[in-house]
């Protein structure tokens, strides 16, 4: 990283920046060797101006919410990682309507789903369980068969990399299975960027029967998943066919199967389990013969559905 950058970085940002980070301790899978840098902003401004600087010396970024669906590789990420998992987290009730609630996008859809169960809202309850950031909720259209972000997001702030930001209502959202776009006014070309908060849509419900149906959600994943183990859920996207990613591994027979520490975990084998000490590379490798003997029995090839970055 050039000195320059390095100064501006440890001056603005203080203790909210860490040089060399291991990625490792934000990651669910507990995986991930060190980024250049990892800053922690807490305003829109500050990130405004951030990006700004980034683009500027041609320093790669990537933005991270609670890191439950990266796999960062060994050697780590040459660039700056943004973090807004510690400093966006705001949730609260829309000024449009008594049912809109807004969470910015560091806040964890656990915390949204709280907040919605306190408030007697339904609509989120799909999202229990599911330990991630509502940016990368958003990003991913994380869901379950119950629902996803694509039923109840009604509105997205976002900051894009010419340092735009602007609220962007659903008919500019184009959802897909585990991904997203953005239809950007005034542009050709769909805009990518980081998403800065998000309003959701939900239902006045009876508190008893959401409380009831978040009791027998969260009851229903202990016991169909493996709940404490280091994971970065399902690994694994539903292939076009229709079938189940975790069934066709299990018919496969690699329940269990192990590179390293990296396991094909015995209660669910859609998700690759970290028995402790599994490298990125031990995950990769396991991916690839989870995918080969797929492919050889079922003629389908399993994609990712982990995002999996560095180097
Ligand atoms: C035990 C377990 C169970 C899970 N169950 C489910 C499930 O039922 N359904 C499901 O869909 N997923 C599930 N997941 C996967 C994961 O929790 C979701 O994909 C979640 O939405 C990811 O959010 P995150 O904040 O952790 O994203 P991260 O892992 O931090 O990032 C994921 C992607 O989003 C991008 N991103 C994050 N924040 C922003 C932002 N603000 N702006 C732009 N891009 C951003 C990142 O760059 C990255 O590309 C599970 C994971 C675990 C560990």
């Amino acid at each position: 990283m050039n000195p320059g950058l390095k100064k501006y970085l440890s001056e603005v940002f203080r203790d909210r920046v860490r040089f060399d980070e291991p990625m490792s301790v934000h990651t669910s899978l507990k995986i991930g060797g060190p980024a250049d840098a990892y800053v922690m902003p807490v305003q829109e401004e500050e990130l405004v101006f951030l990006v700004d600087r980034l683009k500027k010396d041609g320093v790669f970024y990537c933005v991270m919410g609670a890191g439950t669906n990266l796999l960062v590789r060994d050697q780590g990420i040459r660039g700056v990682v943004i973090s807004l998992a510690e400093g966006f987290t705001k949730i609260r009730k829309a000024a449009g309507g008594a049912n809109r609630v807004v969470a910015r996008s560091g806040a964890r859809l656990a915390a949204v789903c709280r907040y919605a169960l306190k408030h007697s809202l339904s609509g989120m309850n799909f999202a229990l369980g599911i330990p991630g950031s509502v940016g990368g909720a958003v990003t991913m259209n994380a869901g379950t068969g119950l629902g996803s972000m694509a039923g109840v997001v009604e509105n997205l702030r976002m900051l894009f990399d010419d340092g735009v930001a602007m609220s962007l209502d659903k008919s500019r959202i184009q959802w897909s299975y585990r991904g997203f776009a953005i239809a950007r006014p005034g542009r050709d070309k769909s805009g990518e960027g980081i998403i800065l908060e998000a309003e959701f849509l939900l239902c006045p419900a009876d508190p008893n029967l959401l409380k009831k149906e978040a009791h027998s959600l969260i009851q229903k994943r202990k016991t169909t998943q493996p709940w404490r183990a280091a994971s970065a859920g399902c690994f694994f996207k539903n292939p076009d066919s229709g079938d189940s990613a975790g069934r066709l591994i299990d018919s496969a027979g690699l329940k269990g199967f192990r590179v390293g520490d990296a396991e094909v975990s015995k209660k669910h084998a859609n998700f690759i389990v970290n028995r402790g000490h599994a490298s990125a590379d031990d995950i990769l490798r396991l991916m690839e013969a989870v995918q080969e003997r797929v492919y050889k029995n079922f003629n389908l090839k399993l994609e990712p559905e982990v995002k999996i970055v560095g180097q």
